[in-house]
């Protein structure tokens, strides 16, 4: 059976993640991610609106016309997580496909929320849900099944095409976490199984990380640290304001426990804030306690702050947006004092992550910290886990699959080269069983 591999987006960036590999007669698409930098840089872009293609020219979302070079239809398209560089496209390309979009049920109802609000394309694709474990027939010898991994978000998976080639594995976004706060660990029990049961055709891997040695920690590291910084701010009688990832579950979940236990009330602010814990709760997730107060409009926001300043700001930990100082995000609004809620001489502002290396992200944080500064926040800073493999869990990674050929992705090329040196200390070879690629190619793997 041939089986080919199309990259199609996030080959030669972080952002706009889309693989598509077909088996045969049948084709699935993996990720549709938006590359949100490429849409911030202008003022007031209104993606809601925008048509596919200005989108696909401003480098935004996937250039997806390689698809008209693929034989075979297009039966499923398979966000892996819930982060937009993964399902960020969805609403502007999933439609020109007769395809039902298939993942785990936290990022089905975030794709759901994001079709809601498209405004240019009437989005109807089915909405399947499947959990890790799960398996699905797509066409008559190709099926797909997921395997649980541990991320920054809730209910990733890494999905796997089984052909008569063997298996095609998407290994995108992930970490080997042992001991994640929600959720199962890592299933590398399976993995190692796919690859002696049936053998990998083909590895398709994050190489974000590729050039950090050592092992990215648990999220468990993350909690502690963070249970360490605020059981010392337990005697501390003024302000406290946490920031982290809105769609980190995981580590919201600490900030409202830890919260609880120095004696302040934990309070969600920003709109998505209020989405992403919002959701998970409804899920099932996550259990925060029946009064935890989730605020994402503006005028409730104020509303929350002008209670928190009357009843004493030492009772209370605010977590909001705002940890890569984006312009119009919770902590940003108060670091320029457009918020009821003052900060003061020696108010504790905690970020529960790390700024995305990024000119943008970095300019813009340090102008959000500086304003903080300027009245007198003190700033902790990295309190943070990253959600990929370093190098010691890519070696790891392909040990257990031993994978007979490699395609490295999600990177610039200067990353991407990276990774590829890690395989070739592992044996494997550049243009003959490691596959480097740009947006827009197609890798025949087998005839
Ligand atoms: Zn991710």
């Amino acid at each position: 059976m041939e089986v080919e591999i199309a990259t199609i987006g996030g080959y030669e960036e972080v952002g706009r993640q889309c693989t598509a590999v077909r088996a045969g007669d049948d084709v699935v698409i993996f990720d549709m991610g938006l590359n949100l930098s490429k849409v911030l840089i202008h003022d007031n872009v209104e993606t809601e609106q925008m048509h596919s293609l200005d989108l696909i020219d401003m480098g935004a979302i996937p250039d997806d016309r390689v698809m008209s070079e693929i034989e075979g239809d297009v039966q499923a398209i398979v966000p892996t997580h819930g982060h937009l560089d993964h399902i960020g496209a969805i609403s502007k390309l999933a439609h020109r496909y007769d395809a039902p979009i298939v993942s785990a049920p936290f990022t089905i109802e975030l794709v759901k929320q994001q079709i809601q609000g498209e405004s240019k394309f009437e989005v109807d694709n089915d909405l399947i849900k499947m959990d890790a474990g799960e398996t699905m027939q797509i066409g008559d010898d190709t099926e797909l099944e997921f395997v649980n991994i541990t991320h920054s978000i809730i209910d990733a998976i890494n999905p796997v095409l089984h052909t008569p080639e063997g298996a095609v594995v998407y290994g995108l976004d992930k970490r080997m976490d042992h001991t994640p706060v929600i959720g199962d660990p890592i299933d590398m029990d399976r993995f190692r199984e796919i690859s002696r049961e049936e053998g990998v055709l083909a590895y398709i891997e994050d190489c974000t990380n590729a050039a950090k040695k050592g092992r990215t920690p648990s999220e468990r590291v993350a909690r502690e640290h963070l249970r360490d910084v605020m059981m010392s701010l337990e005697d501390y009688d003024g302000g406290i304001v946490a920031t982290t990832f809105s769609s980190h579950i995981a580590r919201v979940k600490s900030l409202v426990e830890f919260a609880e236990e120095i004696g302040r009330e934990p309070v969600l602010l920003g709109r998505s804030m209020e989405k992403y814990s919002g959701t998970a709760e409804r899920l099932g997730f996550v259990d925060f306690p029946d009064d935890l107060g989730m605020y994402g409009h503006r005028k409730s926001v104020d509303r929350t702050f002008k209670r928190i300043m009357k009843e004493g700001k030492e009772n209370y930990l605010p977590i909001v947006t705002g940890h890569q100082g984006e312009p119009r995000a919770m902590l940003t609004r108060m670091g320029r004092g457009e918020t009821p809620y003052d900060i003061e001489d020696g108010d504790k502002v905690i970020f529960s992550a790390r700024v995305i290396p990024e000119p943008t992200n970095e300019g813009q944080r340090y102008q959000s910290e500086q304003l903080l500064r300027m009245q007198g926040a003190h700033i902790y800073d990295d309190i943070h886990v990253s959600g990929h493999l370093s190098q010691e869990g890519h070696y790891q990674m392909l040990e257990a699959l031993q994978p007979e050929n490699i395609v490295p992705a999600h990177q610039n090329l200067e990353n991407l080269a990276k990774y590829v040196d890690l395989c070739e200390s592992e044996g494997y070879n550049l243009g003959d069983d490691i596959h480097l690629s740009r947006n827009g190619n197609v890798i025949q793997l087998t005839e």
